[in-house]
């Protein structure tokens, strides 16, 4: 068991750690199979009272970093981003007419660096979405980005299109460090860039660095949050460095992020408020609301393109096929690209907003459980919450139950609170995995 629940916790780890947490783990879906042929009938049938963000996934990079952990593809240039093109527009004409009369409420182009595509091939990747869908105006509309890979007609275009949010990963100032992270970026340009993005009337902007890169010192990487902090980014995201393969060594994880705890203060020193743990914004409207945890907890969740999650409130989440090829063979054959897929119920929505919850603010809120479910947690989950409490791993509150910090708490919550068939699929993943190594 302890293996399944170490498997576990990682698969609910987010990028930029503000991704939402997913239930049932990743791990756990099974393939799609034929399966994938109801998701249009499955989205008909989404319930109306939720509303729909969307994912739009742009796979290629110039090169792979060294700390990188979501699959990318190495970009050729315009016949890649023909055939990415192409397969864009199948895939939302295979799945616009399930969305008709329903209208997004946000749309997030996450990547990858969709920023590479040239300025043309980015409005027909605008296009696609906008042609198949529809859109609310003025909906918070966020696009990940490089500064390597914009300039003023790229940002120009971004601002007419109504982004209202993007975001840099620069990761670190230091050239040094960002080359010997295999990085293709030049840092000389990058004040240069943020101003033009300011210029070109892009509302919101958010730099990503990263804590504990190799050659990086910690004199250097608070230099970093001092410069970046002058340039008054509306949002400053402090990622902790993730050892891809190799490893993990607690101690320094545990420089890291106490070196994340000083460079927060700093930032606060400089006018900003704390988000999160990872985040800092200089008022709450800055903020990217397409990232927010309650997004999925809020929200049916579309997402296109390679590697895209989506999330049909109470009916189902899958996958979309992770590498490029798989994707674009699968739609040149007029096929959705859906690798794996998991259907769910109104109870597995209940675990899902118990364990995102308790990850993210160690609480689970009561009052909040009601409103949305419309039941009492215990009437739910009193048996769980009994035994945690009789433990002494969770302690009630005025608001609800507070997890407390104790080792064996993490695990013990997880292993009560997942579904017994979800654990062994994912018992049944890892050996699999253990096997085939
Ligand atoms: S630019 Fe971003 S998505 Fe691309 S390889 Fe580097 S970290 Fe990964």
């Amino acid at each position: 068991m302890k293996t399944v629940i170490k498997a576990l916790l990682p698969a609910h780890a987010g990028r930029n750690g503000f991704y939402p947490t997913h239930y049932p783990p990743i791990d756990s879906w099974p393939r799609a199979g034929r399966s994938a042929a109801s998701v249009p009938a499955l989205w008909e049938r989404a319930s109306t009272a939720f509303r729909t963000g969307m994912y739009a996934h742009v796979p290629f990079c110039a090169s792979r970093c060294d700390f990188c952990f979501i699959p990318v593809e190495p970009y050729r240039g315009k016949e890649h981003a023909e055939r990415f093109l192409r397969a864009m527009r199948t895939e939302t004409a295979l799945l616009a007419p399930s969305f008709s009369g329903r209208r997004f409420d946000s749309l997030y182009v996450g990547g990858g660096t969709p920023t590479i595509l040239d300025k043309r091939a980015l409005g027909e990747f605008f296009s696609a979405l906008r042609g198949a869908f529809s859109f609310e105006k003025g909906m918070p509309f966020s696009v990940e980005t490089s500064p390597q890979f914009l300039d003023r007609g790229k940002l120009l275009l971004l601002a007419r299109q109504g982004v209202s949010w993007i975001s840099m990963g620069l990761q670190s100032l230091d050239q040094e460090v960002v080359s010997r992270a295999g990085r293709a970026q030049s840092n000389s340009r990058l004040p240069e860039v943020f101003r033009a993005a300011r210029d070109c009337g892009i509302p919101h902007i958010n730099i990503d660095l990263l804590i504990g890169l190799g050659g990086q010192s910690a004199e250097g990487f608070l230099e970093d949050v001092k410069r970046t902090a002058s340039w008054r980014p509306d949002q400053v995201h402090l990622n902790v460095y993730k050892p891809v393969r190799g490893v993990k060594d607690p101690l320094r994880k545990r420089m890291r992020t106490l070196l994340q705890e000083k460079a927060m203060s700093l930032l606060l020193r400089e006018g900003y408020t704390r988000l999160d743990g990872d985040s800092a914004v200089l008022t709450r409207e800055g903020q990217n609301k397409c990232a927010s945890v309650d997004f999925c907890l809020t929200h049916h969740l579309l997402g296109l393109g390679p590697v895209s999650l989506s999330h049909i409130w109470g009916a189902a989440r899958y996958e979309n096929f992770p590498s490029f090829d798989s994707y674009a063979a699968a739609l040149e054959r007029g096929r959705l690209p859906i690798s794996r897929l998991v259907t769910l119920d109104a109870v597995s929505e209940m675990r899902h907003y118990v364990i995102a919850n308790a990850e993210r603010n160690a609480r689970i809120p009561s009052a909040a459980f009601k409103e949305r479910f419309g039941k009492p947690l215990e009437s739910e989950f009193g048996r769980e919450l009994s035994e945690l409490e009789s433990r002494g791993l969770l302690e009630s509150t005025e608001n609800g139950y507070s997890l407390k910090e104790a080792p064996e708490a993490v695990p013990l919550f997880y292993s009560r609170f997942c579904e017994a068939s979800v654990l062994r699929r994912l018992a049944a993943t890892g050996e699999n995995r253990a096997r085939s190594k």
